[in-house]
């Protein structure tokens, strides 16, 4: 039996696998892929002690310093699916076992949301794009339509200004959630067209590709359709906890609630950190900080602290 399992190799895990470690905890350590969400940004330069680093540069990076731990088991490539309660302690199923463990430290970060609405699955990849760090090149020469004003909204925006011939922003309310600041930078570009407030979208529109967006303006209740030739999609994140659903509290968008005070979730012995979590600030740093707590904590539940 393991003294902890940690389930996700992103910022939020790799740090409770290094305090782990250093705690001399028997560890497991599953994960699907080291990195984490940001892997895919070119720049980021709020990761403090880099005035800048790329996402690959930040993943390889955090692989490493949870690899040079000694006496960690690292299963990488393996996916977490259930987390059950046992007489004494947990199971975790993963795609290639069953492994029984004292505390788990829940790490599984989020994915992005979809639209869920006509068009979205059939153009998926081949218009409707969710990476715009990963996929802008592609759409060069191209008119294209972002949906969602937070930062990722109109940092696609940003990342197709060079690409693009035309860019339009939908937003769902009447205001811009993102920085002020990166929105008053995409609005110097001429390419930049301008944001469409109020902006629910009904369909992707296509035959091979996507031709067209249909939406509704939600004060007129107006239909109109944008001729683009693709969409990003950029309207949030969707928490991975489906492998405790059930037996931790869940609020209602999904995540884990915490006491952030120990990062224990409702259930004694199983903690959480990061993306996944009801943490009202989703960034690297936060997730670090919290995968360290979630660590400490599990180490002290251990010691019947
Ligand atoms: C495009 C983009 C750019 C961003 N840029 C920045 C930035 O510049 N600065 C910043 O501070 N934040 C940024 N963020 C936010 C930041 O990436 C997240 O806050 C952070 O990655 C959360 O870390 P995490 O460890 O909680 O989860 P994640 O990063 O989501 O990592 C989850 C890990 O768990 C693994 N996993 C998932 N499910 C399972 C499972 N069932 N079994 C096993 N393993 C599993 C995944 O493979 C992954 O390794 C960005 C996010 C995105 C999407």
């Amino acid at each position: 039996m393991y003294d902890t399992i940690i389930i996700g190799g992103g910022p939020a895990g790799v740090s409770a696998g290094v305090y782990a470690a250093r705690k001399k905890m028997k560890t497991l350590f599953v994960t699907e892929n080291f990195g984490g969400q940001s892997t895919v940004s070119t720049d980021i330069g709020n990761w403090i002690g880099h005035v800048s680093i790329s996402g690959l540069e930040l993943a390889k990076s955090l692989e490493a310093h949870l690899k040079a731990q000694e006496d960690i088991e690292v299963r990488e490539g393996e996916a977490a699916k259930q987390v059950t309660k046992l007489d004494a302690g947990f199971q975790v199923k993963t795609t290639k076992g069953v492994y029984e463990t004292k505390t788990v430290i829940v790490c599984v970060g989020a994915r992005h949301r979809q639209l869920n609405v006509p068009g979205e699955q059939e153009f998926s990849s081949r218009g409707v794009a969710y990476c715009s760090t990963c996929d802008a090149p592609l759409f060069r020469g191209r008119a294209m339509a972002v949906i969602g004003g937070g930062n990722s909204g109109l940092e696609a925006v940003a990342d197709l200004l060079p690409y693009a011939s035309e860019i339009h922003l939908l937003n769902y309310t009447d205001k811009i959630k993102g920085d002020p600041t990166t929105l008053e930078k995409i609005q110097a570009s001429d390419k930049f067209k301008g944001v469409i407030y109020n902006a629910e979208t009904l369909e992707i529109i296509g035959d091979k590709t996507v031709t067209g967006l249909k939406y509704k303006d939600r004060q007129s209740g107006e239909e109109k359709i944008l001729p683009v030739q693709g969409v990003f999609v950029e309207i949030g994140a969707v928490p991975n906890s489906e492998l405790v659903k059930g037996l931790v509290e869940l609020n209602s968008y999904g995540e884990i609630v915490l006491d952030h005070r120990t990062a224990a979730t409702s259930v004694p012995g199983i903690f959480a950190a990061g993306d996944v979590t009801d943490e009202a600030f989703k960034q690297n740093n936060i997730s670090a900080g919290d995968g360290v707590k979630a660590a400490l904590s599990a180490y002290q539940y251990l010691q019947g602290k």
